[in-house]
């Protein structure tokens, strides 16, 4: 039901990117195109509904068509995909089947293709077999390609508004948020998703405020209705009245005049009151955010996330553009070093035009392992990062790795890469830094092991703590649960520096619990060097560090360490920071 106009109402969700915005909302369809009419036909217009059924099967051909045509060669492997689903458009089960039910059942075309494809599910529902279950799973994608022609609706692009608004959605994938236009969106609020889920990192990348998990903000929000977005504390006002409106312009107003007053200090060097330096670098996910992480005081990028080129492409892009967009970033960002996180597709990042779909994507086949199973993709973005090495302080970085031979098998295509640049006389930089993602308990567990293979450490917070204590990063329901103050957790840090210390090589942390002020005197007393950081945060976290002395990290690591629950650490860095840093208020808390 829609929200009863002129009526202000305020909403809570997961605050999922800071900042206030103030504007009208756009009401986008991101959700699966629903059978919403189930009715019967009259004899007269079974023909036309038989066309109706013909010509979105013929649509759907084209898609597919032009789809294929715009996969690079080296990734024609892919397109038996796209080629399959072409072949389960013209199979008599799903083509005829459907046209048999509109002319002998005398319903609809969108009914007709439901209960095809529930009859094929019940044909197959009993064989256990991993081949059929993918097959089922690609009849459905087709199905759902021809419910959307036939319902005339195509996916709106999010590049096309026509003026600024602030985005209500079901669901944003991180896909369509790489498409958002900052010029035109203010900020978004969707029904589902949560703060360290791939669409809220590439929110704060952006600078746009979000807010997450609101569970059905699309039903209550009329397109053009007023809103209220704080992504800081999850707050949404819906047809704000003048009182609220000028409330929320001060918090604003004040909000941007603490930011600026912090990034004039971006400059100052990040070394604690005791003299000990840390390197507070940033994560970035588009060559063009390079400048930015210099203008905040970012001592270069601890985590290029690249796979966010390949959503954005309409296919898997090429070496060229690989080495021009890498070279591009290793030059702007030298002397500092860029570390260039090879692919982490899969789990809540998928390609649209090429993976199928899992029942456990953050499981599954994601990242390094997607990689290694496709040696030919994941061999040309190697080469592209070899070939910029030569061009600045390029660091290479494998993710998600589970265990010892996943790093051997990377490094043997690595090795044959490098044969193939020496072969052809390229040049690259030969003993490029070698490092690896701490994201899996298993490589927390054996991190004295991995740590002689390697030169360095990254742990990802966002990935260690959605796989440690079993909470879904992308899930709203059990957002409560992600607790990076978690015992559990602080552990697995503090064993992983160890690991790296004993090895003498170095670590560093990358996940969203770097960029969060109060995790700072923790990170640091536990005896992290190197934090990565959305480039947004970079000034404030490096004015954190030159507020306290190292001893006094240390200790407050060492108290916490004795404490049994996430709320106790918690309530002891609550106190901790407001005697550290009084002014910070409630921008020091997760
Ligand atoms: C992480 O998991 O903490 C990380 C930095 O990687 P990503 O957020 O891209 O999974
Ligand atoms: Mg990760």
């Amino acid at each position: 039901m829609a929200h009863e106009k002129n009526t202000p109402k305020t909403v809570y969700g997961i605050p999922a990117s800071p900042g206030i915005v103030i504007g009208k909302a756009h009401v986008v369809d991101r959700s699966k195109v629903k059978v919403m009419y189930h009715y019967l036909i009259s004899d007269d217009l079974v023909d036309q509904e038989v066309a109706r059924f013909r010509e979105a099967v013929e649509k759907a051909k084209e898609q597919l068509t032009t789809l294929k045509d715009r996969l690079p060669d080296y990734v024609k492997d892919h397109a038996f995909i796209l080629e399959s689903h072409r072949m389960i458009l013209k199979d008599s089960m799903v083509y005829n089947a459907t046209i048999k039910h509109i002319t002998e059942d005398k319903i609809n075309a969108e009914w007709a293709l439901k209960k095809t494809l529930l009859d094929i599910k019940n044909v197959f529902q009993e064989i256990d077999d991993e081949y059929i279950s993918n097959r089922i799973s690609d009849v459905g994608n087709v199905v759902e390609r021809i419910l959307r022609n036939l319902s005339g609706k195509q996916q709106e692009s999010l590049l096309d508004l026509k003026e600024r608004v602030i985005i209500v959605a079901h669901d944003i994938s991180p896909e369509d948020a790489t498409e958002l236009n900052t010029s035109k969106v203010m900020g978004f609020v969707s029904n589902v998703g949560a703060k360290t889920s791939h669409t809220a990192i590439i929110a704060q990348a952006l600078g746009l405020p979000a807010v997450m998990g609101l569970g059905n903000i699309t039903d209550i929000v009329e397109e053009g209705c007023l809103l209220i977005v704080d992504g800081n504390t999850g707050e949404v006002v819906i047809q704000p009245d003048d009182d609220a409106i000028i409330y929320y312009h001060e918090r604003q107003i004040q909000r941007e005049r603490y930011r600026s007053s912090i990034i004039r200090t971006s400059y100052l060097p990040a070394k604690t009151l005791d003299g000990y330096e840390i390197a507070v670098m940033a994560n970035t996910e588009f060559a063009g955010e390079t400048e930015a992480v210099k203008e905040n005081g970012g001592a270069g990028i601890g985590l290029y996330r690249t796979e966010f080129l390949y959503l954005k492409s309409n296919g898997f892009p090429s070496e060229e553009e690989l080495f021009n967009d890498y070279k591009q970033v290793a030059e702007k960002i030298a002397p500092d070093p860029v570390i260039i996180r090879t692919l982490d597709l899969g789990g809540d990042k998928f390609l649209s035009y090429s993976n199928k779909k899992e029942a456990n994507p953050a499981l599954g086949l994601r990242a390094i392992r997607l990689s290694l199973k496709n040696p030919q993709v994941f061999k040309v973005q190697i080469r592209a990062i070899l070939r910029a090495s030569a061009y600045g302080n390029v660091w290479l970085m494998f993710p998600m790795i589970s265990g010892l031979s996943e790093i051997q098998a990377a490094n043997r295509i690595l090795t044959e890469v490098k044969k193939d640049l020496d072969d052809a006389g390229m040049d690259y930089k030969r003993d490029i830094r070698v490092g690896i993602m701490i994201e899996i308990p298993s490589a927390v567990a054996i991190a004295d092991i991995l740590a002689h293979q390697i030169d360095f450490f990254s742990i990802g917070t966002n990935d260690l703590i959605q796989y440690a204590l079993a909470v879904d990063r992308t899930n709203e329901d059990v957002a409560y649960l992600y607790k990076p103050f978690h015992p559990a957790i602080l552990r697995m840090i503090r064993q992983v520096i160890t690991a790296a210390d004993k090895a003498g090589i170095e670590v560093s942390l990358c996940g969203a619990m770097a960029g969060e002020p109060c995790c700072v005197p923790i990170l640091i007393g536990a005896g992290m060097k190197r934090l990565s950081v959305n480039i947004q945060s970079v000034p404030l976290i490096k004015k954190i560090i030159r507020s306290i002395s190292l001893k006094d990290a240390e200790s407050c690591f060492e108290d916490i360490m004795k404490l049994t629950t996430a709320n106790q650490v918690e309530a002891y860095i609550k106190a901790f920071m407001k005697d550290l840093l009084p002014e910070l208020g409630e921008n020091a808390f997760i």
